[in-house]
């Protein structure tokens, strides 16, 4: 038994039907496919890829690359994605950090890596997957069949870095039943299919992408429209062909922002998912206006895969991300135990998704996942009539005063003041307060006028003391807003 080889992968060496479309207009078959995880696997062998070995990617997406993954968990080693936009540096922590034995690197940027792999052995892969590892794979399936290594649900498929929106990017290790079990409750609950056709441009080194996109339509036998990135015309010219679109929220607002994009275009769609950050009510609201479809909205992190989503068939209610996950149990805690529904605490989930800990941070694990399984998220949340929102993040929480404010209540009015695009509230140290709440706004409109348009809906507590327009705020490579980076800059403001 392999969990993933025997649900993913194992089922493409008989199927001579396309599995992906490529940016370009060819495709790729299964047992193409199949044949490219086989001729990885050997070649990881041959490299001397030991099951538990951890084998490290920072590799532009592609198909090879996806098929690295696969070859990856066939052989029982533990796949090590990471951001194609990390520079040497960054890449030389999670090298530290993962000490793998493989590292995968673009040949063009090779050399400049090399320094950095430590006693890792470098091998390059391309977008079109050239470079010295498909040197070393064996054409097709080589003389021998591939014979997946046997692993148990409980062994490591993966590490995954979070995001390092809060801090220093963690390791998540996922086990293949982690990843499996979470795949094939998404399926189920979003009635995928073999007929469906998936509109993939999200990156592959993050968990959104690489498992909970590739991996539910692997599972299903279904297709993939597998782009480079999130290219608006391509996007636009492949959505007739496709049937369902997995998307960050900037994916919504970006497509809103063509007229192309309308009901005709998206008449054959059966489903948009959305998540990896907060969708906004209004974009909910003006995707619904213009096509006729209402976008469905999940939560998950790189820790947990996914936990809750809105139903598919039920109502999908803007704003929030829906119901726990069958099999994933959820509570809001707060200082005290476990809260009502109404009140706002600390997301916690507990369930078969649930990671195993991270990697090398015994104290971080220790912290954050407690002994009977329940996984501290760090997100702050309320849950309303069985429906989970997300508040913001327990870091960003501001308590001025002695009086929490939650920054999205105070984000959703400035968004809405004629002018304002989007906004960012923190807490800033504050001689008196403790914390004061400070307003960060992008946008055509003055500090001023944005602040006294919404000073008669906030009591005085949660007003923000100030604020600045500036023209675009700090997001990490997953367009995640970086509030600490927000603090520090802003640190003195108040003395
Ligand atoms: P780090 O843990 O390193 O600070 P990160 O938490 O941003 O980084 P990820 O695991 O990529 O790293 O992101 C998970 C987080 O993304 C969740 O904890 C949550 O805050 C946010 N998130 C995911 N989906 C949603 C959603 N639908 N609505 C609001 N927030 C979401
Ligand atoms: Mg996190």
């Amino acid at each position: 038994m392999n969990p993933l080889y025997d649900a993913l992968f194992a089922p493409l060496a008989r199927r001579e039907t396309p599995l992906m479309t490529l940016a370009d207009g060819s495709t790729l078959t299964g047992d193409q496919f199949h044949a490219m995880i086989a001729g990885y696997a050997a070649a990881l062998r041959g490299l001397g890829v030991a099951p538990g070995d951890r084998v490290a990617v920072q590799v532009a997406k592609s198909p090879q690359a996806l098929a690295v993954y696969a070859a990856t968990v066939t052989v029982g080693a533990v796949f090590l994605p990471l951001n194609t936009a990390y520079t040497p540096a960054e890449v030389a922590y999670f090298i530290e950090n993962a000490t793998p034995v493989l590292f995968l690197c673009d040949p063009a940027r090779a050399e400049t890596l090399r320094p950095v792999a430590g006693t890792a052995r470098v091998e390059t892969l391309g977008a079109k997957g050239e470079g010295s590892f498909q040197g070393q794979a064996a054409p097709g399936e080589g003389p021998e069949p591939l014979a997946p290594e046997p692993r148990d649900p409980a062994d490591l498929a993966a590490i995954l870095y979070t995001s390092g929106t809060t801090g220093r990017s963690k390791g998540a290790m996922l086990s293949h039943g982690n990843l499996l079990s979470n795949a094939q409750v998404l399926a189920d609950l979003w009635q995928f299919t073999g007929t469906d056709v998936l509109l993939h441009a999200l990156p592959i080194f993050h968990t959104h992408g690489l498992f909970v996109a590739s991996n539910v339509s692997l599972l299903t036998g279904g297709q993939m429209i597998f782009l480079p990135g999130f290219d608006l015309e391509q996007v636009l010219a492949f959505l007739p062909k496709a049937t369902t679109l997995m998307g960050v929220p900037t994916f919504y607002t970006r497509l809103l922002s063509d007229s192309r994009f309308d009901r005709a275009l998206t008449a054959h769609m059966r489903l948009f998912i959305s998540g990896s950050a907060p969708l906004l009510a209004e974009t909910h609201r003006s995707f619904e206006t213009r096509t006729g479809h209402r976008i469905l909205e999940r939560y998950g992190m790189t820790e947990t895969n996914m936990n809750t989503s809105n139903p598919y068939l039920g109502e999908r209610k803007a704003g929030t991300v829906g119901l726990p996950l069958p099999g994933v149990e959820l509570r809001i805690m707060g200082p005290a135990g476990p809260l009502p529904e109404g009140e706002v605490g600390v997301i916690e989930v507990r369930g078969p998704n649930v990671f195993q800990g991270y990697w090398q941070m015994p104290e971080k694990t220790a912290e954050e996942l407690r002994p009977d399984g329940w996984f501290i998220t760090g997100d702050l949340g309320v849950i309303e009539a069985g429906y989970v929102s997300i508040v913001g993040r327990a870091k960003d929480l501001i308590i001025t005063g002695g009086y929490n404010v939650y920054p999205k209540e105070v984000e959703l009015l400035l968004d809405a003041v004629p002018g304002v695009v989007e906004s960012a509230v923190i807490g800033l140290p504050h001689p008196d307060f403790g914390e004061a709440v400070f307003a960060v706004i992008v946008g055509d409109v003055t500090a001023e006028a944005a602040l006294a348009a919404v000073a008669a809906e906030l009591a005085r507590f949660k007003q923000p003391k100030a604020a600045v327009v500036v023209a675009d705020l700090p997001r990490n490579t997953m367009g995640k807003v970086q509030k600490n980076v927000l603090r520090e800059s802003y640190k003195g403001w108040f003395g």
